[in-house]
């Protein structure tokens, strides 16, 4: 970055610990808002892992601010133009157009993990973040001054803050929490596939995939569901399958299974999906799921280290919010250390920033969270016979509170009023101030796994005023 381009320094020291999107999206804000950044990541080199990946509106918006990085992720996006919902059999139940969602929100981001993680990873170079690769956090420590991580080896490195985005595994949870918390199977895993997309066009059956536009077709079944995706003019193909697994988790990307094990939970589907199967290279990645009910707390006792991203709330792939709330987060905790070191600033004030990050993102994330599990019963769930009279009612949920939010401009808009509340309040309990922050229409979103929607318990003394400023979007 031009020195000429450089923000004003707050002169406020952060550790980002991991370089997924919720770790980079907080160290190129923290950059660009003028705090000193380093970042720590395990991984000794960038490898382009993954495989579909979705970016909605609300952290499409937030790319679109770092120069030059939406160009470079536009061509690889897919842009098709509708989801077209079927049953396990193969007959159309309902199209689901987007363009109207477009025109409302803005454009999503949807494409391999690997290839926008690079555009992201470079980008964040480009403007001067420091990385250190090869760098596995093996603890995090704080006291009245400071905060800071032990690396392997055994290095200390201190900081005002420590921002721990190390994914479902986080090792920062533990100092949150103050016990070892060890992530637990959701009952559910994620095959998932991508390749070349040269012998789906080779063949009759599956040759409309790669033809007139990038396609994006969801066959569900009975608790389970198989989403493909064509894309980049008809080259790459990408499919996963969601399905009941009580194995035990050992969350990682390396984990493989033989393509043979969705063809056994796929056995009597739609001929067009066995062609798909026929077609797909095995081994297959086999993602076990980790999902969690909310975690009480994403921050420490002494307010100097916040959990961000998955390493906070692991989100459901039918939420399509994992990485979009990870960016958010990253976008919020930026903003609030600005808005804290506003005249002058002091230790005590970075404090309250974490706190009042907290306060802003908890309740909007548990309600983005209970959209996946929504989502996931009403399709894992359904009645056939009954959506074929409604098809409507297995319409994904794209609702202006989640996809027309913008994150930066709400956390600079609410960052005084929150920290009024935790002035008032104390920062040893961000629950008042958490309140103001509920999004409109969403207070009954609090009780995790169980039946979704509506019972909603403790909230009916959120003030109306509270709900439409935190529900405030913009278009
Ligand atoms: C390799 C990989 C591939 C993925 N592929 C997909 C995909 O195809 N589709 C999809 O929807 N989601 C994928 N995800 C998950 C998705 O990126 C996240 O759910 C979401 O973007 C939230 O990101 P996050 O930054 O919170 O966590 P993550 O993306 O999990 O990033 C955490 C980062 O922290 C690093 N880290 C962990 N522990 C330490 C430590 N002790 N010290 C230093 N660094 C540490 C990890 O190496 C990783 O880079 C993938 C995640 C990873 C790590």
């Amino acid at each position: 970055m031009a020195e000429s381009q450089k923000p004003a320094q707050t002169g406020i020291k952060v550790i980002v610990v991991g370089t997924g999107f919720a770790g980079l999206t907080a160290a190129i804000e923290c950059q660009r808002k003028g705090h000193q950044v380093l970042v720590l990541e395990k991984f000794p080199e960038l490898k382009l892992l993954g495989d579909i990946i979705s970016f909605g509106p609300n952290s499409s918006r937030l790319f679109r601010r770092w120069p030059g990085v939406a160009e470079k992720l536009e061509p690889l996006s897919m842009r098709a133009d509708a989801i077209t919902l079927k049953s396990w059999q193969g007959e159309t139940l309902l199209t689901q157009h987007w363009e109207g969602e477009q025109n409302e929100f803005g454009i999503r981001y949807d494409g391999h993990r690997g290839e926008f993680h690079e555009i992201v990873y470079n980008h964040a170079k480009e403007i001067g973040v420091e990385i250190r690769l090869g760098t596995r956090v093996e603890d995090y420590f704080e006291d009245a001054e400071k905060a800071g991580v032990v690396i392997k080896g055994g290095e200390r490195i201190t900081a005002d803050v420590v921002i721990a985005a190390e994914g479902v595994r986080s090792k920062g949870r533990k100092i949150v929490l103050g016990f070892e918390d060890k992530p637990k199977a959701s009952g559910y895993a994620v095959y998932r596939s991508w390749f070349s997309a040269e012998e789906i066009a080779k063949d009759p059956d599956t040759k409309h995939f790669t033809e007139g536009g990038d396609k994006h077709v969801a066959w569900l079944g009975p608790d389970v569901h198989f989403i493909a995706a064509c894309m980049k003019k008809g080259q790459d193909f990408s499919w996963v399958c969601t399905h009941k697994d009580e194995a035990d988790i050992e969350e990682s990307w390396q984990l493989e299974a033989p393509l043979e094990d969705a063809r056994k939970v796929l056995e009597g589907w739609d001929p067009v999906v066995q062609k798909i199967l026929d077609k797909t290279p095995s081994p297959l990645v086999d993602w076990k799921l980790v999902y969690r009910d909310p975690l009480p707390t994403w921050i420490s006792k002494g307010r100097r280290i916040a959990l961000i991203g998955d390493a906070a709330h692991p989100f459901l792939p039918t939420s399509i919010q994992g990485a979009s709330q990870a960016m958010e987060d990253g976008v919020t905790i930026a903003v609030c250390l600005r808005e804290c070191s506003r005249g002058g600033g002091s230790p005590e004030n970075v404090r309250e920033a974490v706190a009042a990050f907290e306060a802003i993102r908890y309740e909007r994330v548990k309600s983005a969270q209970k959209t996946g599990e929504q989502t996931r019963d009403i399709w894992h769930k359904a009645d056939f016979g009954a959506a074929k009279k409604d098809p409507d009612s297995l319409r994904l949920r794209r609702e202006g509170w989640l996809l027309g939010f913008d994150a930066e401009a709400y956390a600079e808009d609410q960052y005084a009023r929150t920290v009024a509340v935790l002035r008032r309040t104390g920062l040893a309990d961000t629950g008042e101030a958490r309140k103001l922050h509920v999004p409109e229409g969403q207070h009954g979103y609090l009780e995790f796994g169980g039946e979704s929607g509506g019972k909603g318990k403790g909230k009916g003394d959120v003030s109306a005023e509270a709900r439409a400023v935190a529900g405030t979007a913009v278009s």
